[in-house]
C-alpha cells in the first residue's frame, strides 16, 4: 500500500549490504533475491531488482576510514588512530572507532567528557568504573590526573582500554573488576554505566569517594534518576550538578 496518502509518491528506499566474498556468497545472493520475491507475493511491492557489485576490500576500507571524522567535546578532540588531526588548545584522545564510537560518540560518554573538561583533575586520583575503551580514563590522564585506575568486568573492555592508554601514551592501570574490587579512596569518580547498575553500586561509588571528592554518574535515563538520586542519598551524596541530553542524564555528587 503506499505510504503517504492518496496520490502521494510511495517513498523509495534502498538497501545496501556487504558480503564477504568467500564460497557461500552466491548462494546467500539467490538466498536474498528469492526472499525479495515472496515480499513482492505479500504484495510489499513494488520492489526493485537486486543489484549485486564487487567492491575491492581497500576501497571499502578507505571510504569507512573516510567516513569517520574527529570530534570536538568539551577540552578533547576525539579523533580515529589513523587520522593525525589536531586543533589548537584541544587534548587530543586518538580511539579505534570500533571500540569507542561509530561516527559520532555516545551522547552520555560526551557528557562525561565535558564533565572532565571543567573539574579540576590537576594532582588528583581518579577512578573510572565501566571504562570500556578507557577513554575516560585516559581523558583524565591527559588533564593531569596524577593516578588513574580503570576497572571494568569484560575483559574485551580490560585489553582495550589498556592498548588505548598505550597508544595515548598515559598511565593508566587498567583491571579486571568493579568498584568492589578497589580498596583506596579516590578524588574523582567516574561511573557512565546504566541506572538500575548505578543504583547497586552506590555503598561501593560511596565508600571510593574522598569525603570532598566528585562523583560523575551517567547513563541514567530521566525514568531511572528518581531511583538512582535517592540510592545516591541514602549514601549521603548529594547532586550539585545535572545535565540532560536526548533523554540521558548527567550528574556530578559529592558527599
Ligand atoms: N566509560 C566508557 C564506557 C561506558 S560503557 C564511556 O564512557 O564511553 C559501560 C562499561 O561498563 C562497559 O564496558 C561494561 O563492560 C562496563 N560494566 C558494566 N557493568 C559493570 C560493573 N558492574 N562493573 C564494572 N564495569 C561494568
Amino acid at each position: 500500500m503506499p505510504v503517504g496518502g492518496r496520490g502521494a509518491e510511495p517513498p523509495e528506499f534502498l538497501v545496501k549490504a556487504y558480503l564477504v566474498e568467500d564460497a557461500d556468497a552466491f548462494a546467500k545472493v539467490s538466498d536474498v533475491r528469492d526472499a525479495l520475491g515472496h515480499l513482492q507475493a505479500f504484495g510489499l511491492g513494488p520492489i526493485g531488482e537486486l543489484a549485486v557489485g564487487q567492491v575491492d576490500d581497500a576501497d571499502w576500507l578507505e571510504a569507512w576510514k573516510a567516513s569517520v571524522t574527529p570530534i570536538r567535546v568539551g577540552a578533547f578532540l576525539v579523533r580515529p588512530t589513523w587520522s593525525d588531526a589536531r586543533e589548537d588548545g584541544a587534548i587530543t584522545l586518538a580511539l579505534d572507532p570500533g571500540m569507542a564510537f561509530g561516527t559520532g560518540l555516545h551522547p552520555t560518554t560526551q557528557q562525561c567528557l565535558e564533565a572532565l573538561s571543567q573539574l579540576r583533575l590537576d594532582g588528583v586520583r581518579v577512578l573510572d568504573v565501566g571504562t570500556g575503551s578507557g577513554i575516560l580514563a585516559i581523558a583524565a590522564a591527559k588533564r593531569g590526573a596524577r593516578e588513574v585506575v580503570a576497572v571494568d568486568t569484560d575483559p574485551l573492555a580490560v585489553s582495550a582500554a589498556t592498548e588505548n592508554a598505550k597508544g595515548n601514551e598515559v598511565r593508566v592501570e587498567v583491571r579486571a573488576g568493579s568498584a568492589a574490587d578497589v580498596d583506596s579512596a579516590f578524588d574523582v569518580v567516574l561511573a557512565n554505566l546504566v541506572g538500575s547498575v548505578l543504583e547497586q553500586m552506590a555503598p561501593h561509588l560511596r565508600a571510593r569517594l574522598r569525603i570532598s571528592g566528585s562523583l560523575v554518574a551517567a547513563g541514567i535515563t530521566t525514568e531511572a534518576e528518581p531511583d538512582v538520586v535517592a540510592a545516591f542519598s541514602a549514601q549521603g551524596l548529594g547532586v550539585v550538578d545535572r545535565e540532560v541530553r536526548a533523554d540521558w542524564v548527567r550528574l556530578i555528587l559529592t558527599a
